[in-house]
């Protein structure tokens, strides 16, 4: 990367949900070397939080952590008027919040569809919406959500989370249209990650995912992370309403 993009975001404020590991953590780190002020969701993980926030501080940036539920309406309110009041209004989302779970049909319930579509679908709806509005009226402001390869294929065992994570796609495409010029919002899809949700699948998935993939291996947090960044910074100044695939390959678009 050139020298003249490492500080993008010198005096931003950037809220990213889910921010205390896996892809989450890495997106806070690189936000906070490129000089943003990081406002750090997640959900009860207070230790991995404040690994995460340690280090952000070594790269030398601020920090405040705000523990909340995504799918949550009133925690998500309360959580964004809170991260203003530390740091300042946000001027980069990273709904990135997620859960993920095996479930062949037979065992689904509607409270599984629920809380999956609750915390993938309902958390990416709630933290935009509370911030849009601010970010419309300073005519400055840059959303990116995590969607996921399933929403782009068949789940058999993920219908709820490939379901979600399509709905995410399409409500990311329809906030472009409706929040532009001011906000430029778009997706990342990535495919198997090296994170806790990545490894949950097991070992034995992990290397037949491997096998099926052209780049021969499992994707790294900062690759994602790099993405990510690449789309909220100014060098995508022309990019709104796209889902950018990262999966080494396995699945391309269109
Ligand atoms: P991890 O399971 O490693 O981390 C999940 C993060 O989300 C944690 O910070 C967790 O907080 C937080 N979280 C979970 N539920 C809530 C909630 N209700 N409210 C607030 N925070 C919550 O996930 P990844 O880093 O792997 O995934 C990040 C995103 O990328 C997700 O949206 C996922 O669906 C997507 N993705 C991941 C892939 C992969 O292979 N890893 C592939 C494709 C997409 P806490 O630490 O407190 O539990």
């Amino acid at each position: 990367m050139s020298a003249m993009s490492e500080r993008d975001f010198e005096g931003r404020v950037a809220l990213v949900t889910g921010g205390s590991r896996g892809i989450g953590r890495a997106v806070c780190v690189r936000l906070a070397r490129a000089g943003a002020a990081i406002a750090l969701n997640y959900i009860t993980n207070h230790e991995a939080a404040r690994e995460t926030q340690a280090l952000i501080a070594a790269e030398g940036a601020r920090c405040a952590l705000f523990p909340a539920d995504v799918a949550n309406p009133e925690a998500v309110e309360t959580m964004v008027r809170a991260a203003e009041q530390a740091l300042g209004p946000v001027d980069l989302l990273v709904a990135n919040a997620g859960i993920f779970e095996i479930l062949p049909h037979e065992a689904m319930t509607f409270a599984h569809w629920r809380r999956i579509m609750a915390v993938n679908l309902d958390g990416t709806y709630l933290p935009v919406m509370a911030v849009k509005d601010g970010m419309i009226q300073r005519g400055d402001g840059r959303i990116v959500c995590l969607s996921s390869i399933a929403a782009l294929r068949a789940r058999d065992q993920a219908i709820a989370y490939a379901a979600a994570k399509g709905a995410v796609i399409a409500f990311a495409r329809s906030c472009a249209e409706a929040f532009a010029p001011q906000i430029r919002i778009n997706c990342v899809a990535p495919g198997l990650i090296d994170t806790e949700m990545g490894r949950a699948v097991g070992d034995k998935l992990v290397q037949t995912l491997i096998e099926a993939t052209p780049l021969q291996r499992i994707g790294r947090p900062g690759e994602i992370a790099e993405l990510v960044c690449f789309l909220l910074s100014d060098r995508a100044s022309y990019t709104t309403g796209q889902t950018i695939v990262a999966s080494g390959g396995r699945v391309t678009l269109p």
